[in-house]
C-alpha cells in the first residue's frame, strides 16, 4: 500500500460525482492508493448516489463527517449569491469534524495527500495544521483556473467592481474579456462572495498542486500562461495537474436501468441530424424565453431534441398556472409539439445526456457552456452552439468561441438577457447546415482525438498523472498556509 488519499468534495451531486471521478481515475491507473471520500453532514449526501457508487468501486470508502449545526442552510435554496455563500460557510462549520477525522484516520494508514474543491478553501487550514500536503481538484478547466488564480492581481489592476467597468479586462492566456461575461459572483467587490472567491484564489496559489479536469492541447494558450506563472504573478504557481477529461457517465453511475425514450427516438433520426438542447443541472428559462426558443426552433426546420424545464417560482406564468404541479410542455407556444411532431422531441428535466451527445444522429448541441457539458460535447465531437447562464459560463463561452472556435454563439439582449427567436434560429441554421458550422464540426473532431490521445498510453494526462502520484509519494508541498492578503 502506498498511503492514502483523502478528497472532500462540496455539497451537492455534482462536486461529489467529479471527485468519484477522479477516485476512479487514480485507483484505475494506481491501483496501490486506499481512496476516502468524506461526506459533510449537512446537506445530507445523495445516498443513493453513494450506495451505488459503494457497490461498484468497493475500494473507494465513503466516510460521513460527525453532524454539525448549520444555520440558515434555506439559503441553499435562495439566491445564487447566497448559495456560494451559504457552501462556503457550511464547510467552514465542519472543520472541527474535519479535524477529528483526519485524526483518527491517519491513526490507520498516514495520508499522502489530501484533495479539496475550492469551496472547500477553509479546509485548507485544517490539513496545514495537521501538516498533510494539500491540493484542489479544480473541476472545470485551465481557462477557467487562470482567471480564477488572476483575481487578486485584477483586484489591483483595476480600481473598481467589474460590474462598473467599461473597458474589456485582460486576463493571462485569454482574448480581452467583456465586463459584462465575468462571473456574477466576483462582479462586485462589495459582496461577500467576492471576499471568499479572493481569499480561495490567494489560498490556492500556497497549494501542493493543483488537479485540472482538462488536457494540455485543449486550452494551450491558458495553460501557457499559468505555466509562466502570468496568473500569480508575485510568487511561483504551484503545479497544475491536467489528468482529464474526466467524464461521469450516466451522472456518475454505470449501467442498469431502462434505455431513454429519447434514445430510442435517436435511433430513427438520420445521422448528426439532431440539435440537443440541455442546459446543466440548473438551466431554467422564463416562459417568455421558453416561447422564443420553440419559435426559433419551429422556424429552422431542424431537427431537435430539447430538455425542457418549467420556468422559475417568479415567473409570470409559473405564478399564475392553475396547476399545481404544471408540466414544462404547458410552457411552450400552443400548437408547438403536434407542429413539430416527428422531428422534435421534448423532455421533461433531465436526459440522459452522456448517451445522447455519443448517439450518431446528434450534429449540434446548443449548451449552457457548464464545463462537464463542454468536455462531453468535445469528446463526442459535437459542435455546440454556446448560450451561458450562470457560474463561470460566460467566460467559458468567450474561451470556446474565440480561442479555441469549438463553438458558435447566441447573442443575448443587453438590456433583459432575452435571445431572440430570430437569433436562435440564424445561429442554429449557422451551425447545422453552414459552411462556419462545418469548420467547427471538423475541429471539434480533431480535439475529440486529442482527448483520446491525452488519456491513452504516453498520452499527456497520463503523464499528468503519473506526475502527481510521484508528487503524492515525495510527500511534497508541505506548504504553510498563509493568511489571506
Ligand atoms: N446532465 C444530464 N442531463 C440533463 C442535464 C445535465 O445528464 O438533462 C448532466 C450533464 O451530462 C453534465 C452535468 O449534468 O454531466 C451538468 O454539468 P455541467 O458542468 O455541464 O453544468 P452544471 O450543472 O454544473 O451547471
Amino acid at each position: 500500500m502506498d498511503g492514502s488519499i483523502v478528497l472532500y468534495p462540496s455539497p451537492g451531486r455534482g462536486h461529489l460525482a467529479s471527485m468519484v471521478e477522479l477516485a476512479k481515475h487514480i485507483l484505475r491507473h494506481h491501483p496501490s492508493f486506499s481512496i476516502t471520500v468524506l461526506l459533510l453532514s449537512t446537506p445530507p449526501p445523495d445516498t443513493h448516489f453513494v450506495a451505488a457508487i459503494s457497490a461498484s468501486h468497493p475500494s473507494i470508502t465513503f466516510h460521513h463527517l460527525p453532524s454539525v449545526s448549520v444555520p440558515n442552510s434555506d439559503h441553499l435554496s435562495s439566491s445564487p449569491a447566497k448559495f456560494i455563500f451559504s457552501t462556503f460557510e457550511i464547510v467552514r462549520l465542519h472543520n472541527p469534524a474535519l479535524h477529528q477525522t483526519l485524526v483518527s484516520l491517519s491513526m490507520s494508514s498516514a495520508i499522502k495527500a489530501f484533495v479539496i474543491d475550492f469551496f472547500c478553501n477553509s479546509a485548507f487550514g485544517v490539513s496545514a495544521s495537521l501538516n498533510i500536503p494539500t491540493y484542489y481538484y479544480y473541476t472545470s478547466g485551465a481557462s477557467g483556473l487562470a482567471s480564477f488564480l488572476y483575481i487578486p492581481s485584477l483586484h489591483k489592476k483595476y480600481p473598481e467592481s467589474f460590474k462598473d467597468l467599461d473597458v474589456p479586462i485582460q486576463i493571462p492566456g485569454f482574448p480581452p474579456v467583456s465586463p459584462r461575461d465575468m462571473p456574477m459572483a466576483i462582479s462586485d467587490r462589495s459582496l461577500m462572495v467576492y471576499r471568499h472567491f479572493f481569499d480561495t484564489a490567494v489560498q490556492m496559489a500556497n497549494s501542493a498542486g493543483i488537479i485540472a479536469n482538462t488536457f494540455d492541447s485543449f486550452e494551450a494558450s491558458a495553460l501557457r500562461a499559468l505555466r509562466d506563472g502570468l496568473c500569480v504573478p508575485d510568487r511561483a504557481t504551484p503545479p497544475t495537474y491536467c489528468v482529464g477529461p474526466l467524464l461521469a457517465a450516466g451522472g456518475g453511475i454505470e449501467g442498469g436501468g431502462e434505455r431513454h425514450e429519447c434514445l430510442g427516438w435517436l435511433d430513427s433520426q438520420p445521422t448528426r441530424s439532431v440539435l440537443f438542447l440541455s442546459f446543466g443541472s440548473m438551466g431554467v428559462f422564463s416562459t417568455r424565453q421558453l416561447k422564443e426558443m420553440a419559435l426559433g426552433l419551429e422556424r429552422s426546420g431542424v431537427r431537435f431534441l430539447w430538455v425542457v424545464r418549467v420556468p422559475p417560482p417568479h415567473d409570470e406564468a409559473r405564478r399564475t398556472s392553475a396547476e399545481l404541479e404544471p408540466s414544462a410542455e404547458s410552457f411552450l407556444p400552443d400548437g408547438f409539439v403536434d407542429r413539430t411532431r416527428g422531428r422534435g422531441m421534448i423532455v421533461e428535466s433531465w436526459a440522459p445526456q452522456v448517451e445522447v451527445l455519443s448517439h450518431g444522429s446528434v450534429g449540434g448541441f446548443v449548451t449552457h457552456c457548464g464545463w462537464n457539458s463542454v468536455l462531453e460535447a468535445v469528446c463526442h465531437g459535437v459542435p455546440m452552439l454556446a448560450w451561458p447562464l450562470y457560474a463561470e459560463q460566460r467566460l467559458n463561452r468567450v474561451y470556446l468561441v474565440e480561442e479555441m472556435k469549438l463553438a458558435l454563439s447566441v447573442t443575448d439582449s443587453e438590456e433583459d438577457g432575452l435571445v431572440s427567436a430570430d437569433e436562435l434560429e440564424d445561429r442554429v441554421n449557422e451551425l447545422m447546415r453552414s459552411e462556419k458550422g462545418r469548420a467547427v464540426r471538423d475541429r471539434v473532431l480533431a480535439m475529440r482525438d486529442a482527448a483520446a490521445a491525452a488519456l491513452g498510453d504516453g498520452g499527456s494526462s497520463r503523464a499528468a498523472l503519473a506526475e502527481l502520484i510521484g508528487s503524492v509519494k515525495a510527500g511534497s508541498g508541505k506548504v504553510d498556509v498563509s493568511d489571506s492578503v
